[in-house]
């Protein structure tokens, strides 16, 4: 990973995190060709501890298993349950989204923000979640971490960086892939792709 973006994507967009169980990367694993729909809580390090996430239950979350688009733990936790059985299972940030690295928090040079000629000051709010590009164009997300004179200190870490992740939930619904599912590698009808 490079922590040197040079430029801010062109449409600026303001991200709406959803964290869950999905990977930082893609990278292929074996399948195991089920559809699986589920509600979880996601909490911080119990149980007990502070809500993270919540699926909807008008919205549940809709998955392919076993194609490495979620995290491997969250997989092997649910790998044999079935519709209406109940789960509850902690993964270590390890084993999560990755420890805290120092090094992905920077001072970026204020020009940076400069946006035809004008100084984007309305994205340089501490918190605020930015979208920017490094230099082999690969989107990252930045959060402002503080506005200072002539920089600006920005966070790349993943905003679940250093968190111990408690799910709970139910499984809905467990079915086969369809072989088109499993061709384009991913969920069609409710919870998943219309084309
Ligand atoms: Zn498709």
């Amino acid at each position: 990973m490079n922590f040197a973006p040079k430029k801010l994507v062109t449409q600026l967009e303001y991200t709406e995190f959803s964290f869950g169980p999905l990977r930082k990367q893609y990278k292929m694993i074996a399948g195991k060709d089920k559809v699986v729909t589920l509600l979880y809580q996601l909490r911080k390090d119990s149980k007990a501890g502070d809500l993270i996430e919540e699926t909807p239950k008008e919205k549940p979350f809709v998955f392919l298993f076993g194609i490495g688009q979620l995290l491997p733990e969250f997989e092997q936790n649910l790998n044999g349950l079935k519709s209406g059985d109940n789960f509850s299972f902690g993964i270590t940030s390890e084993n999560g989204y990755g420890n805290v690295n120092p090094e992905a928090i920077v001072d970026l040079d204020k020009n940076i923000f400069v946006i035809d000629g004008k100084l984007a000051e309305d994205l340089l709010v501490v918190d605020k979640v930015i979208t920017m590009r490094n230099e082999e164009g690969q989107p990252m997300n930045a959060r402002i971490v503080e506005v200072k004179e002539e920089h600006v200190k920005v966070d790349f870490n993943h905003p679940m960086a250093g968190i111990n992740l408690h799910f709970t939930g139910e499984v809905m619904e467990v079915r086969e892939a369809t072989a088109e599912e499993l061709d384009h590698g991913h969920v069609h009808g409710p919870g998943g792709h219309h084309h």
